[in-house]
């Protein structure tokens, strides 16, 4: 297990000061998410607690990138956004309204881009941490952790772990870290939602349906943005055709995740309503220059993570649209204060924003509406079931 220490490398990663202002191309790219990620999981947001002026700078920045690359708003008012009233922990409403940022590409079809295809990420995180630790030492016993949690012997892990903060100590001095950044949850979901929205802007060929581009708040709170969206949906529910929410879309690594890897993806939701769109989804995937490996273990009804109840599509799903949660899964930075961009995954990101934007095009384009084929359950707000 110690020779595994070569897959932790980017635990050696230096953190760098993020870009003023991050120009970026129309093209869907490493560099682009990596700039804008640097940005928006900067210390200075403060870890995007929904209702903070942290979230409110990132919802800002994300309504700017809207109109920037040329979507029409889609919130009330004719503006971006829609203001999301939820109860924060301990009561009362939230110190900054929070609030979902939505923007509409029209279709270029006549009747057509009277439908919608909503791709999806949430931008909020959960702030501040009580008390400061040192950065290295969290992130190495919360990989020793994980490879115990693998297998590994304790006496094993326990060596690995000394090796790698002696080899870190070499490389720096120990750093107290109390901001969740959220790089990866769901900083990738949000930069790869505005790079989808870039490149489909920039391409001269329109899909013939709309598609509409979500940025959901106060996920970490319960899906109150996305379940806030739903219930006051600013388009008629019934012309959403499939949603297509990212979440976690950063890491993926053999370090991070049994069965990570280059071509690793987990797909929550995909046949639950609709076996059509799971074959569109696996269709459009083999024709990626490298196609990913569907992982639909967390889909299974009954499985104790309960995954299908714990992400924004299920928000959409409860109203009988049928959804795809995309991650490339969990690692052991989830929810702590080292999910930093420097250890993200930019290229395999990459992959994954085209991939969801070639599913997305490809079902604005079919000449029908996503088949749904499965009941669809009776109260949107009765209990989720997994
Ligand atoms: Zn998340």
């Amino acid at each position: 297990m110690l020779a595994s220490l070569a897959l932790l490398s980017p635990l050696a990663g230096a953190q760098s000061a993020p870009a003023a202002a991050v120009a970026t191309t129309a093209a869907i790219s490493a560099a682009d998410l990596r700039a804008r990620l640097y940005l928006i999981a900067d210390d200075s947001l403060r870890g995007r607690l929904a209702g903070s002026a942290g979230d409110s700078v990132v919802t800002a920045y994300i309504a700017s990138e809207f109109a920037r690359v040329g979507l029409t708003p889609g919130g009330e008012d004719g503006g971006y956004f829609q203001t999301v009233h939820f109860r924060v922990r301990g009561g009362g409403e939230p110190a900054v309204p929070a609030r979902n940022v939505i923007g509409i590409l029209r279709g270029s079809d006549p009747v057509l881009r009277n439908e919608y295809v909503v791709i999806s990420a949430h931008n909020d995180h959960v702030g501040v941490a009580r008390h400061a630790v040192d950065h290295d030492s969290l992130r190495v016993s919360n990989f020793a952790a994980a490879m115990r949690k693998r297998g590994a012997s304790s006496s094993a892990a326990k060596a690995w772990a000394g090796h790698a903060l002696d080899s870190l100590r070499a490389l720096r001095p120990p750093r107290a870290d109390s901001i969740y950044n959220g790089a990866d949850d769901d900083g990738s979901g949000t930069v790869s939602l505005l790079e989808i929205a870039e490149a489909m802007t920039a391409a001269p060929q329109k899909p013939k349906r709309s598609i509409i581009f979500i940025s959901h708040t106060a996920e970490e709170e319960g899906l109150y943005g996305s379940a806030w969206f739903t219930d006051h949906p600013t388009v008629p529910i019934d012309s959403l055709v499939t949603e297509l929410d990212m979440d976690m879309v950063g890491r993926g690594s053999p370090a991070d995740v049994e069965h990570g890897g280059p071509a690793y993806l987990e797909l929550i939701g995909t046949r639950r309503l609709s076996t059509e769109l799971g074959d569109v989804a696996e269709r459009v995937d083999a024709t990626e220059p490298l196609p990913f490996k569907f992982n639909y273990a967390f889909d299974a009804p009954g499985d104790k993570e309960e995954y299908y109840c714990r992400a924004d599509h299920y928000s959409y799903a409860r109203y009988g649209i049928p959804s795809i949660n995309f991650s490339r899964g969990d690692h052991p930075d989830y929810h702590q204060v080292t999910d930093e961009p420097q250890y993200i995954d930019y290229d395999a990101m990459a992959r994954v924003a085209t991939y969801v934007r070639d599913l997305a095009l490809t079902i604005a384009n079919l000449d029908h509406r996503v088949v749904v084929d499965k009941p669809k359950q009776q109260d949107p707000h009765a209990e989720c079931v997994q």
